[in-house]
């Protein structure tokens, strides 16, 4: 049974006071969530919201990660440091990462395993640009940025999430269509197929303009296991409607 999750990915958003507010929010009304639920935080604000989800059953995630594990490296964070503060998961290969610090698909692959080898949950995201839909590529593009991480873990993948997020939807208000979704979820489940025996445990998020109206026939679809989620996790109502949306698979 594959237990579905929803996550939020809060990017360069809060502050204290709001944080407070939204989280407060969240863990007042996750109790009857039929999924598993995280929030990724900025860095300077896992302590706080660690803290806040002291009485919840809600995971604490991070946004990325060093490929590092310690060292010279001014500015990064590696992953003993997200542990110490009680992370779960951590993001890696967000496609704003992938745009703005140019990360490639070795590097992402890398972050993934470094997380794993603390024990922490990689959410590997992939997914096309509008020009890469346009032009034919979604598989390809997909299934080259998820095979090089199971290439490096060498077919271990039961220990990754994997978030399908389509770049042209992310942030734009225009979500994939729930056929347009499985269909791209279908490829990337049998990639993992292919290559490991837990296929049916990995856990496979869509990411892209998820809101409470659309959650429902995305999360329906036979392999969507929930969804991360940017703009609508930074309302506590969007964001527990998205949750309340979701149910368990069967592998
Ligand atoms: C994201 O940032 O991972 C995301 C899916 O954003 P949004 O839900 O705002 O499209």
């Amino acid at each position: 049974m594959r237990r579905q999750f929803v996550a939020g990915n809060w990017k360069m958003h809060g502050n204290l006071a709001g944080n407070a507010a939204l989280l407060g929010d969240v863990v007042a009304g996750v109790g009857t969530a039929p999924c598993e639920v995280a929030v990724c935080v900025p860095f300077p604000y896992l302590g706080q919201c660690r803290q806040l989800l002291e009485v919840s059953n809600i995971a604490l995630g991070a946004q990325d990660c060093s490929v590092h594990s310690s060292g010279a490296h001014t500015g990064e964070v590696s992953v003993a440091m997200l542990q110490d503060f009680g992370c779960r998961y951590v993001i890696v290969g967000h496609s704003e990462r992938r745009a703005d610090h140019h990360e490639s698909d070795s590097l992402v692959a890398a972050k993934a395993e470094r997380a794993l080898e603390v024990g922490m949950t990689p959410i590997v995201c992939v997914g096309e640009s509008l020009a890469e839909r346009e032009s034919g590529e979604t598989a390809t593009v997909v299934l080259r940025q998820l095979q090089a991480v199971t290439h490096l873990l060498g077919g271990q993948t039961a220990g990754i999430v994997v978030a399908y997020e389509p770049v042209w939807a992310i942030g734009t208000g225009r979500t994939a269509t729930a056929a347009q979704a499985q269909e791209v979820h279908a490829l990337l489940r049998a990639h993992l197929r292919k290559v490991s025996e837990a296929a049916g445990e990995v856990r496979i998020l869509y990411g892209g303009s998820v809101k409470p109206d659309n959650a429902a026939e995305l999360f329906a679809q036979p392999d969507i296991d929930g969804g991360l989620i940017g703009g609508a996790s930074l309302k506590a109502t969007d964001f527990l409607a998205i949750a309340g949306a979701a149910h368990d698979k069967r592998p």
